[in-house]
């Protein structure tokens, strides 16, 4: 048989398994290892090690995006002394996902711009880097999507789906309070979790606060007693770091 048909004949059996990766390039690696006069294992070693890590960073690349993050910010760009409040070995702690495996949960409490979305999504894209499932809601279009679920009858559907999440992330819970039902589905959602899933929930509410978003007393006290056991708790206080870069960049522009 000539090589051509060989090549044929594999690049079909390739198709066939599904292994594109090796497909695009057993010819050139072949032609590397019969230069480098490398044995039929390496070879084959270094073919399953491409296809092994394509697979992988595809895969990566469908939970970020199933997570729905709003934006890709990660630790790398967030400046820890800029929020003196936030112990940065405790959050790096948090980014091994450890607490996730735990089924805890995380609270970020504090003041508009202090970086709690920014925190949020980087927790977010290492426990995904983890393998782990992820999605991001804020407060809101959570309630929005559970509301439209119950009225077209996929309550259960959504449900469902949330479940299967290892971390649910839910920002911005308090800018907007809900109507009562909306409550108690973000109720329901988060003590349905309870010790099997994680959450994470950021807020620009003091817990005594909360009473206003999950209206009566006895649903917020109910629901603060199941999310704070075994919770992770940070308080980001301190001026908004926008507010901050942009006077820095005003006083810029005034000195020159
Ligand atoms: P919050 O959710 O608390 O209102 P955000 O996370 O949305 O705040 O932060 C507002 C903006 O400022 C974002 O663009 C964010 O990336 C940036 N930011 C906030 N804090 C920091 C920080 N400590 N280091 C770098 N960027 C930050
Ligand atoms: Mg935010």
């Amino acid at each position: 048989m000539s090589g051509n048909n060989t090549n044929l004949l594999l690049r079909s059996n390739l198709k066939q398994l599904r292994l594109p990766t090796i497909q695009a390039e057993f010819e050139k690696l072949a032609r590397e290892a019969a230069a480098a006069n490398e044995g039929y294992e390496q070879y084959l070693l270094r073919l399953t090690e491409l296809e092994v890590a394509t697979r992988g960073a595809n895969a990566l690349a469908a939970r970020i995006r199933a997570a729905g993050f709003p934006v890709h910010k990660d630790f790398d760009t967030f400046d820890f002394t800029a929020v003196p409040s936030l112990s940065k070995p405790k959050v790096l702690e948090l980014a091994r996902g450890e607490w996730v495996e735990q089924r805890a949960n995380c609270c970020l409490i504090g003041s508009p711009g202090t970086g709690k979305t920014h925190v949020a999504t980087a927790l977010g894209l290492a426990a995904c880097r983890q393998g782990k499932k992820v999605r991001f809601y804020t407060a809101a279009a959570l309630v929005t999507r559970l509301e439209e679920a119950q009225k077209q009858y996929q309550l259960e559907r959504v449900l469902g789906q949330l479940d299967r999440a290892d971390l649910l992330i839910c920002d911005e819970l308090g800018y907007l309070s809900f109507s009562r039902a909306g409550a108690e589905l973000l109720f329901q959602v988060f003590a349905d979790r309870y010790e099997r899933r994680s959450l994470l929930v950021t807020s620009n509410l003091a817990f005594s606060d909360w009473g206003q978003v999950f209206q009566g007393e006895r649903m917020t006290a109910a629901l603060l007693d199941r999310l704070t056991h075994r919770c992770h708790i940070f308080e980001m206080n301190g001026e908004s770091f926008r507010f901050k870069e942009s006077m820095k960049s005003k006083k810029r522009k005034a000195g020159e």
